[in-house]
């Protein structure tokens, strides 16, 4: 089997104007991202999502990979990953690059699951998991002023048993949002909080204490993703856990988050940190310092459905079914068709439960009709 056929597909949606939304640092309208589409000589179509502007990922796809991948047999997957680092050479620690190969990647994978007529998930030596618990990732920052309340009463309806809100524009600020989700949600449920890197760490220190009462799962990006220094010092202070992972990429820069502990979570991309098969990776020295993995999802539908896959591979481990906790998988509620009507069957979160598909390979069928409405090129 042999690749014959690679291309790289931008997608970009825009929110009408006032509909801005985004996080303490600021507000976006557009949503872009980066399909990759590979077939082989006996016409098995793989997908993967170069999570990366459109010109840009296109550009690194065709310019770098597009030669080698053609011909390549899609079962040597694996070395993607070498060839970012070697050819050409020190090209590989670029998050473009990175981005690149996570498409390439996961479109193997996809195509590797459809040959031999197993999910992913099951080719990743993971246990037969048929369900994940997906969390509403809402609360955003929104240009129209809109009561903050709203979206998690949203997210309880809609049947989420566990939510993720945006917080980091001041302490006050902070408490007001964390209290609000709180009473909405129960005592009972799962609540995380993004502060997206907008707090220097005695910032990010007091905020964390202040909202401790609400029983926080985990902080995400309390500092600067950049910012190591601070995440330790952080965490020799608080007890809540502090994610990150979404702004990494690549084993190398994975590395540095899991070792020693400077996060207790880590949060690959799978449009960005280089795939499945690097994401395996990554999960398997997080179980070295005992740090747990937990997907983050901004991404198209295809994006989600490879980070679903990956989560439905990840082993619990330490954890028996005597300390219950949950693979939380990140679900975005901010408009975006580009997650909710790209796929012929798109995820649904009802119940609060995620089906994990169980067909071939990512388990998708890309809508061609809605591909082409949202191309960028
Ligand atoms: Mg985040």
């Amino acid at each position: 089997m042999e690749i014959t056929d690679i291309r790289a597909i931008p997608l970009a949606h825009s929110l009408p104007e006032g509909r801005g939304l985004g996080d303490a640092r600021g507000f976006g309208t557009d949503r872009g991202t980066t399909l990759v589409r590979l077939e082989t000589d006996d016409g098995t179509v793989g997908w993967g999502e170069a999570f990366a502007p459109g010109p840009i990922a296109t550009a690194t796809v065709e310019e770098l990979f597009a030669d080698d991948v053609l011909g390549m047999d899609p079962f040597a997957v694996e070395s993607l990953a070498d060839r970012s680092y070697t050819d050409p050479y020190h090209f590989g620690g670029d998050v473009f690059v990175q981005s690149a190969v996570s498409a390439i990647d996961v479109a193997c994978w996809d195509i590797i699951g459809k040959s031999v007529g197993r999910p992913i998930h099951r080719l990743l030596g993971g246990t037969q998991c048929s369900e994940l618990t997906p969390y509403a990732s809402t609360m955003y920052f929104t240009e129209a002023d809109r009561p903050i309340e709203d979206p998690i009463r949203v997210a309880v309806v809609e049947g989420f048993t566990a939510a993720k809100i945006k917080i980091g524009s001041g302490i006050a600020d902070d408490i007001e949002r964390v209290r609000t989700a709180r009473e909405i949600l129960g005592p009972d449920t799962d609540l995380m909080v993004d502060m997206n890197g907008n707090y220097r760490p005695h910032q990010a220190l007091e905020s964390a204490r202040a909202i401790a009462e609400y029983d926080v799962t985990w902080i995400e990006e309390p500092v600067p993703p950049e910012n190591r220094s601070g995440y330790r010092e952080l965490r020799s202070k608080i007890d809540t856990p502090i994610a990150a992972g979404e702004a990494h990429y690549g084993r190398f820069e994975f590395k540095e988050l899991i070792d020693d502990r400077t996060v207790d979570i880590v949060q690959p991309n799978l449009g960005r940190c280089g795939g499945l098969s690097e994401a395996r990776l990554i999960a398997g020295m997080a179980s070295t310092e005992n740090v747990a993995v937990r997907p983050h999802i901004w991404n198209s539908a295809v994006g989600m459905a490879a980070a679903i896959q990956f989560a439905a591979s990840i082993s619990s481990y330490p954890n028996t079914r005597h300390v219950p906790e949950p693979m939380l998988i990140e679900f975005d509620r901010s408009e975006n068709p580009l997650r909710s009507d790209l796929l012929e069957t798109p995820f649904d979160p009802a119940g609060g439960t995620i089906t994990v598909p169980q067909s071939p390979g990512l388990g998708i069928d890309i809508d061609e009709a809605a591909l082409e409405r949202y191309r960028a090129d």
